[in-house]
């Protein structure tokens, strides 16, 4: 008998003849003996639909409410399997976040789990009962609802299983595992058996959103067995795996693991910024105080004037309040112009195989210059390299970049 978690997503929960299915391989896993909590996404599509709402409401709205709006689409679906469960002749009931409960900071929209009380939720598993969780949310300790941020179901369901100490966290998605790159831009796209957390952290953290990236964090810390699969049919998928778990001269091993794109960036240029100390540090300290994160920044040479532009990325959904601060900080900082654009997209490739090969870069930057695409920006870390290009132009990069890498299936036509 093993201690098990899945989580579905949303394609997989869209609709009673989905939910029936996964009920069905719920059932699969306790007529084989086993205890299992599920952890559930909202329908396909429903928190974008309630997101707009807030957006609609107030541009710049309470975090504090968002959150009691967004949490609610896991509520339907973690009730409604539940009950299709019980249909079925398993014994299963919700547990929402206020109810075991899941613990987490007050960063609302981009809560962390702090504590999970599984005393509740084991007594109901050893009994034989199924538990079915809403993802993506909490509660504070002042009982306030939060959400872990988009996506962030994966992350309920890896914490559900550390504090449970499950043999294993199954993530059941719409694509059988994890691929070199996302297989619905690029069919030739290869699944990997297995990826490392390593690598897998650093592909979700630039845009591969088959996982969200915390939830590799944690399964790292946590040694939690993570692994992908399809809730459509029962193909393998991808273990997410320690180092030593991957032969490091596997001859399978490629350079480049997986390439990702993300076009949720946007791009911010302050012109004529004064070129002296502390200059740079009177931009992002009101970022920083905001809780924006800025990704990728370049300061160009400065103009004779004694001046110099500063051009940086901020997640999309946060360009609205990343402008209301520069621009209430405009005095201090001292520039000219505060410019935007969200027509960007950061294409990054990932693999541990770059610490042992030189030239990797320069592959990159030879196939995107060949194909006449441009590179606003780079940002490298010691496994990645990121550009920043024109939006337009994210899957003819991507395709272009699989190819120069040796990344196409071989059966690809
Ligand atoms: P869920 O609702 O199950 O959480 P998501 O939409 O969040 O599903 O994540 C699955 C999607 O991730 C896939 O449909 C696929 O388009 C995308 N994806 C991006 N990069 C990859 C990759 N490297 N491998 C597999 N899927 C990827
Ligand atoms: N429903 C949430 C989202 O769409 C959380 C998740 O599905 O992981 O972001
Ligand atoms: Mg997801």
């Amino acid at each position: 008998m093993a201690k098990i978690v899945m989580k579905f997503g949303g394609t997989s929960m869209a609709g009673t003849e989905r939910i029936r299915n996964v009920a069905a391989r719920v059932k699969k896993e306790v007529d084989a003996g086993n205890q299992v909590a599920v952890v559930v996404s909202a329908m396909a599509g429903e928190t974008d639909r309630l997101v707009n709402f807030c957006r609609e409401a107030a541009p710049l709205h309470d975090t504090k409410e968002y959150d009691v709006v967004v949490a609610s689409g896991e509520q339907v679906t973690s009730g409604l399997l539940a009950m299709t469960l019980q249909a079925m002749g398993v014994p299963a009931r919700s547990w929402l976040g206020w109810q075991l409960p899941i613990r987490t900071s007050d960063a609302h929209a981009s809560a962390r789990i702090e504590d999970i009380d599984c005393t509740a939720l084991n007594a109901a598993l050893a009994s034989g009962e199924v538990a079915v969780i809403p993802g993506f949310q909490g509660v504070t300790m002042d009982n306030r609802v939060t959400t872990l941020g988009r996506g962030g179901s994966d992350t309920s369901a890896v914490a559900m299983a550390a504090a449970m100490k499950a043999d294993r966290c199954d993530i059941y998605t719409d694509v059988d595992g994890v691929y070199t790159t996302d297989p619905r831009i690029v069919p030739r796209a290869r699944k990997l058996d297995k990826v490392t957390y390593e690598e897998m952290l650093e592909l979700a953290s630039v845009g591969a959103k088959v996982l969200q990236t915390r939830s590799v964090g944690l399964a790292m810390k946590e040694k939690v067995r993570l692994q992908v699969l399809t809730s459509f049919d029962d193909r393998p998928g991808t273990l997410i795996v320690g180092d030593d778990e991957i032969g490091e001269n596997d001859v399978e091993r490629q350079v480049i693991t997986g390439i990702a794109h993300d076009k949720n960036e946007a791009k911010i240029t302050l012109t004529n910024v004064p070129d002296r100390p502390g200059a740079v540090a009177s931009i992002f300290t009101p970022l920083a105080e905001a809780s924006i994160n800025v990704d990728m920044i370049i300061q160009n040479i400065a103009h004779d004037s004694g001046s110099t532009d500063v051009t940086f990325t901020v997640p999309g959904a946060e360009l609205a309040r990343a402008l209301d601060a520069l621009e209430k900080g405009k005095d201090t900082i001292g520039y000219e112009r505060l410019l935007h654009d969200t027509k960007v997209a950061k294409i990054s490739i990932v693999g541990v195989g770059m610490r042992s090969h030189a030239g990797v870069a320069s592959t990159m930057f030879k196939a995107l210059g060949s194909r006449g695409i441009n590179i606003q920006a780079i940002s490298t870390s010691e496994i990645k390299v990121s550009v920043l290009i024109d939006e337009d132009e994210t899957e003819l990069a991507v395709r272009v970049l699989h190819t120069a890498y040796g990344l196409d299936a071989e059966d690809a036509a």
